[in-house]
């Protein structure tokens, strides 16, 4: 069994925010790395709406300048994933990988998100075959090819950018008559030759021999003028938003409907003392780096008062 006072569950920039924070107060952190080093923002291709950064910055490379900032300061890192919590006693425990045991008097939750499907049983069938939701992680092995992307905000728009410089065709199936995104992510879909924007489009099915090879789309379901519509792809892109990762929180934490913590007003409160949630699987609203960054720091001072008051 480890004792640790401050405890940060999760590497995104809420979950090393709080440990350049949590070091600094010297609380000497332990952070959980959680399955996906770096966060959902490793993801994307290149963040352009972080403070400092005036030429954009690749994400990995952000990221890891979070790290080793973190571990300027005496963070300790543990690369694995938190399989179960007991907030009912103090000191909280938690328990990376089912075996090993940490107590900690305070607990940083900065678990942030994950992507959504759209729940069709296609997508199952070829998951990992064709079917992604991730272009940066596996665009490059639709070079050359002709690839969907479906959903219409940012991340969307995104990732049908950076597909369309590897691809020969990128389709964005989008289910509204616009798009969602923001008016400069949207001007650079809609100026891309190589990207067709199909609006007014929901996805049947996926259809191939043991891989992703077609799509059978519906035009205007509902509507008079409703029609059945196939393009050959390789490549099915999922970007139509994330729901947070909260489930292992459930018997301890208060969530909205859709699975984000509550938390006490504008602070990272929780229902139970001396548990902090930062970032995205707490805001359903903003979801953006330097909004979770700025409540990792919230969390982390709020840690610092309570580890004090005890
Ligand atoms: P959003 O929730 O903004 O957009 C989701 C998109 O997917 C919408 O177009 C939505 O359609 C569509 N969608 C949802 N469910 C379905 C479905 N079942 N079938 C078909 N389409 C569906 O999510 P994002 O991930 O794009 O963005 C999340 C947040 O992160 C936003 O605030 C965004 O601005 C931000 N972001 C910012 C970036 C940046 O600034 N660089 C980059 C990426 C994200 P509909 O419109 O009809 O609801």
């Amino acid at each position: 069994m480890n004792k640790v006072k401050c405890l940060i569950i999760g590497s995104g920039p809420a979950g090393y925010t709080a440990a350049i924070y949590a070091s600094r107060a010297n609380l000497q952190p332990v952070l959980i790395e959680g399955p996906q080093l770096g966060g959902q923002l490793t993801t994307t291709t290149e963040v352009e709406n972080f403070p400092g950064y005036p030429d954009g910055v690749e994400p990995f490379t952000m990221m890891d300048d979070m790290r080793r900032q973190a571990e300027r300061f005496g963070t300790q890192f543990v690369s694995g994933i938190v399989t179960k919590v007991d907030f009912s006693v103090s000191p909280k425990k938690v328990w990376v990988e089912d075996t090993e045991e940490y107590e900690a008097d305070a607990v940083i939750i900065a678990t942030g998100a994950s992507a959504k499907y759209l729940g069709i049983e296609s997508e199952r069938t070829y998951k990992g075959r064709g079917v992604s939701a991730c272009a940066t992680c596996d665009g490059f092995f639709y070079r050359k090819k002709t690839v969907a992307v479906v959903g219409g905000g940012d991340t969307a728009c995104e990732e049908a950018n950076y597909l369309a410089g590897l691809c020969e065709k990128v389709y964005m199936i989008v289910r509204k008559p616009y798009l969602r995104a923001s008016e400069i992510m949207q001007q650079r879909v809609l100026n891309n030759p190589k990207i067709e924007v199909l609006f007014e489009h929901n996805t049947i099915q996926l259809t191939g021999e043991g891989k992703v090879q077609g799509a059978d789309l519906v035009y205007r379901k509902g509507e008079p003028d409703e029609e059945l519509r196939h393009i050959d792809i390789n490549g099915f892109f999922l970007a139509i938003g994330h729901h947070p990762n909260t489930e292992l929180f459930k018997d301890y934490l208060r969530r909205d409907a859709e699975g984000y913590i509550l938390v006490e007003g504008d602070s990272p409160r929780t229902n139970i003392p001396g548990v902090f949630a930062a970032g995205d699987c707490a805001d359903p609203h903003y979801r953006q780096a330097v909004v979770a960054a700025g409540s990792g720091a919230k969390a982390a001072i709020e840690a610092d008062k309570y580890i004090k008051s005890l």
